[in-house]
C-alpha cells in the first residue's frame, strides 16, 4: 500500500477546504494517508482531518518565533524530515502562494521529482494531469522515483467526507534556521484579509469594460456581498486599477473556482488560460460577439454599469 503525506495548509487555525480537497484526491487510491501539520493540531483540526479520511495526523509543532514558523526553508525541511522518517513514497501539497514557496523546496532538498499545478492525479500509476501551453493541451505526466511530489491546483477537487479513525503522532523536528536564509519581515500583502484568488469558491473579475479604477468598486462591492475574491484581466492590471495579484490568465493566476463571473472582459485566449477550468463561467458583456459569450455557461448581455448595481441591490 502506498504511503502518502499531505502538507496541510491552515488559515485562522482551520484546515483550508483546498487541503481537504487534496485528501479526497489522494484517497481515491489504495493509500495510507498522513496529514503533515506544522501549525498546531487542536481537537477540531483532528476531527476535521479524520472526517475526510486521514489515517494518521502528524503533529509537527513549530515554535511561535516567526523566524522559525514562517521561514520557508524550515517548513520545507520539516516536511522532508517527516517524509524520510515516515518512509513516504508520495507527498501532496497545494499550488497556492504558500505551497509554491514550500513544495518545490522539499523536492530540491530530497532531490526527487515534482509536478506543480496538477488538475488531477492517478496515484496508482503516478500520473499527474496538467494544463500546458496556455490551456491548449492537457498533458499526463508520469513520475518515477522512490519519492514523488504533486502540487495540486486549489479547488481542482471538491472535498468529500470519508470518515476514518485517525491517530495522532508527534514528530520532533530539527528547526535550525539555515545560515543563508533569514526572514526579514512578514505581512499579509496589500490585499491582506481578502479571500485568496487561487482558493476562492467564487471569483468576480473585471476588465477594460470597467473603464477606470474608481468603477472597480462595483466589483469589490459585489465580491463582498458574495464572499467572493476579486480577479481582473491584464488590461485592468496594466492600467493600475487593481494590483497584479488580481490578474487571472496565462501570465497571472490559474484558478478553478465553482463560479467565475467575468464583467467587461472579452475572453482572450490568454485570459481563458487562467480560468477555463472554472466549474461555471458567467459573462457580463454588452457585445454579443465577444469571445467569452460563446464560451460561458450563462451570459448577461448588457451594460455592466446597469447590471452590477442591480446585482448588488439583489444581493
Ligand atoms: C503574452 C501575453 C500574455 C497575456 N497574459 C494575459 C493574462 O494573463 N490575463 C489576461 O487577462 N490577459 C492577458 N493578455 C492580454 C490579452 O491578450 C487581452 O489583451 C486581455 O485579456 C484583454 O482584456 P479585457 O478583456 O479586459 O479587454 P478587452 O479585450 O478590451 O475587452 C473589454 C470587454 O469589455 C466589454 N465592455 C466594454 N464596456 C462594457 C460595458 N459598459 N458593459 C459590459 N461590457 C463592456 C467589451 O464589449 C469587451 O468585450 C496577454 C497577452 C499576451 C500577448
Amino acid at each position: 500500500m502506498k504511503q502518502a503525506g499531505i502538507y496541510i495548509e491552515m488559515e485562522n487555525n482551520r484546515v483550508k477546504d483546498t487541503s481537504l480537497g487534496m485528501i479526497t484526491l489522494a484517497a481515491r487510491a489504495d493509500v495510507f494517508l498522513y496529514a503533515l501539520v506544522l501549525d498546531g493540531v487542536d481537537d477540531s483540526t483532528r476531527q476535521n482531518l479524520a472526517e475526510y479520511g486521514i489515517n494518521t495526523i502528524v503533529d509537527m509543532p513549530l515554535a511561535d518565533d516567526p523566524q522559525i514558523r514562517r521561514n520557508p526553508a524550515v517548513r520545507a525541511g520539516a516536511i522532508a524530515d517527516a517524509a524520510r522518517e515516515l518512509k513516504l513514497d508520495t507527498i501532496f501539497g497545494l499550488s497556492t502562494a504558500e505551497g509554491k514557496d514550500i513544495i518545490p523546496r522539499v523536492a530540491a532538498m530530497m532531490d526527487v521529482p515534482l509536478v506543480m499545478d496538477c488538475l488531477d492525479v492517478n496515484l496508482e500509476k503516478n500520473i499527474a494531469r496538467t494544463s500546458q501551453y496556455s490551456g491548449k493541451v492537457m498533458a499526463d505526466i508520469q513520475l518515477t522515483g522512490s519519492v514523488i511530489i504533486f502540487g495540486i491546483r486549489p479547488n481542482a477537487v471538491q472535498p468529500v467526507p470519508a470518515p476514518a479513525q485517525a491517530q495522532t503522532i508527534t514528530l520532533t523536528l530539527d528547526t535550525t534556521v539555515p545560515a543563508n536564509l533569514s526572514l526579514l519581515s512578514w505581512d499579509d500583502g496589500e490585499d491582506g484579509g481578502r479571500i485568496s484568488l487561487a482558493e476562492a469558491d467564487i471569483i468576480i473579475a473585471g476588465g477594460r469594460g470597467l473603464k477606470n479604477k474608481e468603477n472597480f468598486s462595483l466589483i469589490f462591492e459585489c465580491a463582498g456581498k458574495m464572499n467572493a475574491a476579486v480577479g481582473a484581466s491584464r488590461v485592468a492590471v496594466d492600467e493600475g486599477w487593481v494590483p497584479y495579484a488580481c490578474q487571472v490568465g496565462q501570465t497571472g493566476e490559474k484558478v478553478s473556482p465553482q463560479v467565475y463571473i467575468a464583467c467587461g472582459i472579452s475572453g482572450s485566449i490568454q485570459h481563458f488560460a487562467g480560468m477555463k477550468t472554472a466549474k461555471m463561467i458567467i459573462a457580463v458583456n454588452k457585445d454579443e460577439n465577444a469571445a467569452i459569450m460563446a464560451h460561458c455557461d450563462y451570459h448577461v448581455q448588457g451594460d455592466l454599469f446597469e447590471i452590477l448595481p442591480e446585482l448588488i441591490k439583489q444581493l
